[in-house]
């Protein structure tokens, strides 16, 4: 009676443990299959973090800018193999306080507007070179009109056709997009654009564009200014 007592002490406790093992997989730890970016893991973990470091670059997650959920999220299908610059044509602004606002109406344009899903960018520099999670990594964004489903967009907040892009803002997009390649969200030997060159139009600015130079096929990024 005893012994099988014990075996059935045994069988609870390995129960237990089995159960507490399939929560840590499935809660703690991220999953390859909705990988899309450090952001994701953080709001999903309720971590309450102002900004992430990693690689230098510090990215300010949409759930701290009070970004309203996407209608809906399409993953891209692989490393993304382009980037796209693009200006918002808007004001600068800088830091978290000014920045806001701004995020939240080019979001509101975006979303209501145009009928976007989200935001349209993947991600967004200001001029003290803080980035701000748009879309994020890993999701198919909307602009660049044909574009979108294996390039990564960035939009420099302002309007440099006026604007010069600060050497912050390069310097944090350059840092942005070496942190995507160590992470596999884009390819080691992505394309770099303007969004003037794939599609009719001004953007990013004739002072941004200047500063954005092309390096085909090349395992670098090269943004001048
Ligand atoms: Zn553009």
């Amino acid at each position: 009676m005893k012994d099988i007592l014990k075996v059935l002490n045994c069988l609870f406790c390995f129960f237990f443990f089995f159960l507490f093992v399939c929560f840590f997989l499935t809660h703690l730890t991220p999953r390859q299959s909705d990988i899309f970016g450090l952001c994701d893991h953080f709001q999903r973990a309720n971590f309450l973090q102002v900004s992430i470091n990693f690689s230098s670059v510090n990215i300010v997650c949409r759930q701290q800018w009070g970004a309203a959920a996407p209608k809906q999220k399409e993953a891209l299908k692989a490393p993304a193999q382009r980037v796209v610059i693009h200006h918002t044509a808007l004001q600068n602004c800088k830091g978290l306080v000014e920045c806001t606002e701004h995020l939240l109406s080019i979001q509101r344009l975006h979303m209501d507007k145009r009928q976007f899903d989200d935001i349209g960018y993947n991600f967004l520099v200001d001029r003290e070179g803080t980035v701000f999670e748009g879309r994020g990594w890993g999701v198919v964004g909307a602009h660049t009109k044909g574009h979108n489903h294996d390039t990564l967009g960035v939009a420099f907040m302002g309007n440099f056709n006026n604007d010069t892009p600060t050497k912050e803002a390069l310097q944090s997009v350059k840092q942005l997009l070496v942190s995507g390649v160590s992470q596999r969200f884009l390819h080691s030997q992505f394309d770099l654009f303007g969004h003037r060159d794939l599609g009719d139009t001004a953007c990013p600015g004739e002072n941004l564009y200047k500063a954005v130079k092309h390096r085909r096929k090349q395992n670098k990024v090269v943004l001048n200014g």
